[in-house]
C-alpha cells in the first residue's frame, strides 16, 4: 500500500453510507483513477497527486478544520449543524435531502406554532434550536443519535426533526411533515489555509476538473437543422449562445446548428425551437465541459 505523502492533496469522503457511491462516481467522472475503496483506509490516485481518505462522515468537518486533510465531501446539513471553520467551495448536485419537522399523522399539531412547549427529538439539535429561536417558539429539544423516527411512537417526543429525501421512512413510521428547515446536498469543503499553502495550484486544477463535471451535468449538447433566416430568433431563444457552430446544408437556405442548452430550461427551449421550424433535433449528454 502506498504511504500518505505530504505533497499530495488529501480529500476525506464518507467511508460507508448514503454519499459513498455517488461520491466515488463523481470523483471517477472527474477523471480520477483509483482502486476500489472497499476495506481501504485510503486510495492514492494513479493520475493525480490526490489521496482519498475513507472516514466516518461525522469526522470530516474536524479533519478539514484541523488540516489533517485539505478537502472533504459531505452533506451541507453537517456544515449547517456543526459550523466548522472551513471554506465551502462547491455544491456537488447529489445527495439531495431536506431537514424537516414531522409529527405523527394523527397528531393534533397542525403547524409549527402548535409545537409550543412540546418535546422534539433530533440528531440536529443546533439547527433545530436555531429554527425555533428564530420563530420565537419555546420547545424542548432532545438529542437522539439514531432512529429518530421511532421516538414519537415510543412516547419520547411529540415531534421529530430529521433528514428526508424520498419521504419513505416518514410514511413507514406514520409521520407527516409540518415544515422544512433547510435543503441540503453534497458539498466540497476545504481547509481555510488550502489556498495559501504550497498545494494551491493542485487544488485549483482539481476544482477545474470538478467544475467540468458539474457544468456538463447542467447542460446538454444539441444539434438541429433550421432555415438560415431563423438564426437571429434561435439566438434569442438560447440567449447564452454566443457563437454556435453553424454548417451549411446541401438544401439551399438551410443550416445545421450545434450548441449547448441548460438542463433546467431544456424542454421549454426545445419546444420553442420546434415552433420556429427547427427540425432533426439531436440531443447528447456532455461528459465534461470546461468553460
Ligand atoms: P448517512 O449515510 O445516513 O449517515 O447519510 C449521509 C448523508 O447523506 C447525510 O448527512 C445527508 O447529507 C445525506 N442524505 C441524503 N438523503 C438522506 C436521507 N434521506 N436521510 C439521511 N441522510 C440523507
Amino acid at each position: 500500500m502506498a504511504n500518505l505523502n505530504n505533497k499530495n492533496l488529501k480529500l476525506a469522503i464518507q467511508k460507508q453510507g448514503r454519499l459513498t457511491d455517488e461520491t466515488i462516481e463523481f470523483l471517477r467522472k472527474s477523471g480520477l483513477e483509483f482502486e476500489s475503496y472497499k476495506q481501504r483506509l485510503f486510495s492514492l490516485c494513479r493520475n493525480f497527486p490526490l489521496e482519498i481518505l475513507y472516514v466516518r462522515d461525522d469526522d470530516i468537518p474536524d479533519y478539514v478544520e484541523a488540516g489533517t486533510v485539505d478537502l472533504g465531501i459531505l452533506g451541507l446539513n453537517k456544515l449547517n449543524e456543526e459550523k466548522p471553520k472551513v471554506k465551502k467551495l462547491l455544491n456537488l448536485r447529489y445527495g439531495f435531502c431536506s431537514l424537516i419537522i414531522a409529527v405523527p399523522k394523527e397528531s393534533e399539531i397542525k403547524d409549527i406554532w402548535g409545537l409550543r412547549n412540546k418535546t422534539i427529538a433530533t440528531s440536529y439539535p443546533e439547527s433545530s434550536k436555531k429554527f425555533f429561536k428564530k420563530n420565537n417558539i419555546p420547545v424542548e429539544v432532545v438529542r437522539i443519535r439514531g432512529s429518530v423516527e421511532i421516538t414519537p411512537a415510543l412516547g419520547v417526543a411529540q415531534a421529530i426533526i430529521d433528514l428526508t429525501s424520498t419521504g419513505s421512512t416518514l410514511a413507514l413510521n406514520d409521520l407527516r411533515v409540518l415544515s422544512k428547515i433547510y435543503d441540503s446536498e453534497s458539498v466540497l469543503i476545504a481547509n481555510k489555509e488550502a489556498f495559501i499553502n504550497g498545494k494551491k495550484n493542485l487544488l485549483k486544477k482539481l476544482i477545474t476538473r470538478f467544475q467540468g463535471v458539474l457544468s456538463a451535468k447542467n447542460y446538454k449538447y444539441v444539434m438541429m437543422n433550421a432555415p438560415e433566416e431563423m438564426l437571429p430568433k434561435i439566438k434569442g431563444i438560447i440567449p447564452y449562445l454566443k457563437s454556435p457552430t453553424i454548417t451549411r446544408l446541401s438544401t439551399k437556405g438551410w443550416i445545421s446548428i450545434q450548441t449547448v442548452i441548460k438542463e433546467d430550461l431544456f424542454w421549454e427551449t426545445i419546444e420553442k425551437l420546434k415552433k420556429i421550424g427547427a427540425t432533426g433535433i439531436i440531443v447528447l449528454p456532455i461528459e465534461k465541459m470546461i468553460i
